[in-house]
């Protein structure tokens, strides 16, 4: 979940932030005994019983399914989208808006949806001033949103107001948006001078994977029955949250299709006497067994963890995973590995999807490959001196040059062929 301050989840007086709301909700799994593997699903087949289900690690059969990939936000696709994406072009607001690129700069958000109204005002947090971008007369945002934006002295809105396209600094970083009047249809000749846009226009649904197999609507979102809201066309594949639901794409609602779907899936197992009951570990077991994973945890070599910042006192070349400038510097200038760097912030949830995966990556790379992280609001002039518009972006040094960067959440074999390739070329120099 990748939205920032969560303000109607019921439990939560004082709201609660998206990742951390995730958090919560994976140490509840974990302590009732779900196994979570954190990779891409890349394929599945509902033709064969029990399903198969493919990522890049592993093949997994299962008697029922329940599909919850959620929705990716859209893109406009105007002529230069490619040019300036990740270099002042965005679609999360809430992950790339604290880079040091945007801070007391104008930028732009289009749409005139509650997710355009929540960036908008997420964003005056860093911007000098917000444009908000709405193509037809009004703003379709709840009444509560809305007002909102018009109330903030800092969100500046243009109705009937649509992006032509983009122009750059000599720097390619965004620099102006060639507007059009949508009542008019005739450019606007005055460029909108801002150094971010961030899209808020609504989002296409993480389906393409089934290749099919299920039946979706026009857009790509499943088709659930009218009777329980939750079963698919086929049998024994169930759909929970935003990957189905147009409509509500609320936390509350996602959590409670999730509840629905899992009873469902519970009836059909039970049905059709496929129901293996796993026997829930009593309070006491499940007390003992949380605290044993601690202490192996605490126990555990620091492999799998980031270290803490790292100074001159406790800088150790031999260990892999580096946090922090200092770590950075010293890496840069005296690794004779190649440098892995992944720039995070705060509030960026792809950012806690990335890490766990990557770091599993560079396992397999323990004595070949350096590793630092960079919180961008901790070490923001680092991240302005690598031009880093967004967050997470994973860059790769070799002898000092920049080799390759990553925007966005990859799938791991895309960093391990990066990572091959550039110790394949170290081998071969
Ligand atoms: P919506 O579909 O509600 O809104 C999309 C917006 O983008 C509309 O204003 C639409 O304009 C505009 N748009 C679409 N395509 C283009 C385009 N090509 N060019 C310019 N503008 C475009 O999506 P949201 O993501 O905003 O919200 C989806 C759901 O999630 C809603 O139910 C919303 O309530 C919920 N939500 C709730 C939040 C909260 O309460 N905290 C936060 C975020 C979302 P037009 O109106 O002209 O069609």
């Amino acid at each position: 979940m990748s939205t920032t301050e969560v303000e109607n989840y019921p439990g939560f007086p004082e709201g609660v932030t998206g990742p951390e709301l995730m958090e919560r909700m994976r140490q509840q799994a974990l302590r009732w005994g779900a196994e979570l593997y954190e990779e891409d699903v890349v394929s599945v087949d509902f033709s064969k019983r029990p399903f198969e289900i493919k990522s890049e690690d592993r093949t997994m059969r299962a008697n029922a399914i329940i599909l919850a990939t959620g929705a990716t936000a859209k893109r406009l696709r105007i002529p230069s989208e490619e040019k300036f994406w990740s270099k002042g072009i965005s679609a999360c607001a809430i992950c790339d808006g604290a880079s040091p690129a945007f801070a007391q700069k104008e930028l732009a958000v289009v749409g005139g949806g509650d997710s355009a109204c929540e960036e908008a005002i997420y964003l005056t947090k860093y911007a000098s001033k917000v444009h908000l971008l709405v193509r037809g007369e009004e703003m379709r945002a709840s009444k509560a949103m809305r007002d909102r934006v018009l109330d903030s002295s800092d969100v500046i809105v243009h109705y009937n107001t649509s992006v032509e396209d983009a122009a750059g600094n000599a720097q390619g970083f965004l620099e102006s948006l060639k507007l059009v009047n949508t009542k008019t249809n005739e450019s606007i000749p005055e460029p909108l001078k801002v150094a971010g846009m961030f899209y808020g226009i609504g989002h296409t649904p993480n389906t393409k994977f089934l290749d099919s197999q299920l039946g979706t609507d026009e857009d790509g979102f499943i088709i659930v029955s009218d009777h329980d809201k939750t079963s698919t066309s086929v049998e024994g594949v169930f759909s929970a949250g935003d990957v189905h639901d147009k409509e509500w794409r609320q936390a509350i609602t996602a959590a409670g299709s999730g509840c629905q779907a899992a009873i469902s899936t519970e009836r059909y197992l039970q049905m059709n006497k496929l129901l293996k009951e796993v026997k829930m570990m009593d309070t006491k077991d499940a007390k003992e067994e949380i605290e044993a994973a601690k202490k192996k945890e605490a126990e555990a070599p620091k492999k799998k963890t980031h270290e803490p910042a790292i100074d001159a006192d406790n800088f150790d070349i031999d260990r892999q995973k580096h946090q922090g400038q200092y770590a950075l510097r010293k890496l840069y200038h005296e690794s004779p590995r190649p440098l892995v760097v992944m720039y995070t912030s705060p509030t960026c949830g792809p950012c806690k999807r990335l890490k766990p995966m990557l770091s599993t990556v560079l396992d397999e790379y323990e004595k070949s490959i350096h590793y630092v992280e960079i919180d961008i609001a901790k070490d923001p002039e680092i991240a302005e001196s690598a031009g880093i518009m967004g967050t997470p972006c994973v860059q790769v040094f070799k002898d000092k040059a920049r080799v390759a960067v990553i925007n966005g959440v990859k799938m791991k074999s895309e960093y391990r062929k990066i990572f091959s390739e550039q110790l394949i070329e170290s081998s071969a120099a």
